[in-house]
């Protein structure tokens, strides 16, 4: 097997992307991937982190490969993996009078079951765009008589942020900031995917910035345990190869570990801090996953102690089962059973200026990033 000098990965190292971006250590990585593998038995992966996906589409890794290895997309796009009857929950709060949602830019765009909240603003809802949780914490304090909803979404990176403008909100004394809670947790999607035998997955290619959160120990138990390989990858071509790379090998000598192939930046236990935060504010609960369906302690509730800022308990609002849009595949696609251009509306009537599903909205989505790097 060819011996590849891999980059540096002490942080002293001045120009590190550089050298995860460099042409000649990836084509050294892809043959040496190559050389552990067959064509007639392609390895079956999963990049689960939406931004992975981006970063594979945009750098052409899919089609490098080769038949060698089949690439899929998994639930990593937190807009996407959003039920839509926690959609359609947010645009009843949107239409309430005397309350302000807040949410991230790429949210608005996603349709509910009769329209989407950038559709419910031009109808006249308060509807604000935030740049950060705390944002919407300044946007409650400049409207004392009205009540700030902020629609928490994402994973263990952005739960964090959530929880700090909660312990803001309350150092402040800012009563009408309240959380609508869809935030989720990525290691019991793991298991959820690994124990559905119809998707075939070899295994997983880890999202680089939630392991910074939770640390590489935290995939012990959802995939190690269950013998299912696994590395943590960071976001440069090289990053996402030596990943590759070094689940081939494992599998190559039958061992079955969680790899962690982005060790400049994530540590065995993850971001004490971080995963502190989280800790304090919330606890995990049973949460609807578009594309997952229901998965037990892989959504985060507010802790009892913060009942006050549950947008659910305080304006009684509760997500109801609701359908995907008609003909959409998002669900196929977030769960990796189907490919983005597999989908009978994608680059038809669906595309990033028309979207019909979530995956096509949001710049992590795996539809938007096959539609704008690999028609
Ligand atoms: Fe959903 Fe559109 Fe993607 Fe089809 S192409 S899966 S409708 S986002």
């Amino acid at each position: 097997m060819a011996t590849v000098a891999e980059p540096a990965r002490e942080a002293r190292n001045p120009d590190l992307t550089r050298e995860f971006r460099r042409p000649d250590l990836a084509r050294a990585i892809l043959d040496r991937i190559k050389a552990r593998l067959t064509a007639a038995q392609p390895l079956r992966l999963m990049e689960v982190c939406g931004t992975h996906t981006v970063a594979i589409s945009r750098s052409g890794l899919r089609s490098l490969l080769g038949p060698e290895v089949d690439l899929v997309s998994g639930p990593g796009c937190p807009v996407c993996v959003t039920s839509q009857g926690d959609i359609d929950a947010m645009l009843e709060l949107a239409g309430r009078s005397g309350v302000i949602v807040a949410t991230y830019g790429d949210m608005v765009r996603v349709p509910g079951s009769r329209r989407s909240l950038l559709e419910a603003r031009a109808a006249g809802a308060r509807v604000e765009v935030v740049y950060s949780a705390l944002d919407a914490v300044r946007l409650a304090a400049a409207n004392p008589g009205d009540k700030v909803v902020f629609l928490g979404v994402g994973f263990e990176t952005t739960a964090p942020g959530t929880a700090l403008a909660m312990e803001a909100a309350e150092h402040e004394g800012v009563r009408n900031f309240l959380i609508y809670s869809a935030h989720k947790l990525v290691p019991p999607a793991l298991a959820a995917l690994v124990a559905d035998p119809e998707l075939g997955i070899a295994g997983f290619i880890l999202p680089g910035h939630v392991s910074v959160v939770i640390g590489r120990r935290a995939y012990l138990e959802p995939l190690a345990a269950r013998r299912i390989p696994a590395a943590i990858a960071g976001f440069e071509p090289v990053d996402i190869l030596l990943a590759v790379d070094r689940m081939a090998e494992m599998l190559g000598a039958g061992r079955t570990e969680v790899a962690n192939a982005y060790a400049r930046a994530v540590a065995e236990e993850g971001n004490p801090l971080a995963r502190a935060a989280i800790e304090r504010c919330f606890v995990p609960v049973t949460a609807t996953w578009r594309g997952l369906g229901e998965i037990p302690g892989s959504g985060l509730a507010l802790r009892p102690h913060l009942a006050a800022r549950d947008a659910r308990e305080k304006l009684g609002v509760a997500a109801r089962e609701a359908p995907d849009p008609p003909g959409c595949s998002c669900g196929d696609v977030l769960r990796g059973k189907i490919k983005p251009t597999a989908c009978p509306l994608f680059g038809g009537p669906c595309t990033p200026t028309a979207p019909v599903g979530p995956c096509m909205v949001s710049t992590e989505g795996a539809c938007a990033a096959y539609y704008r790097y690999e028609r």
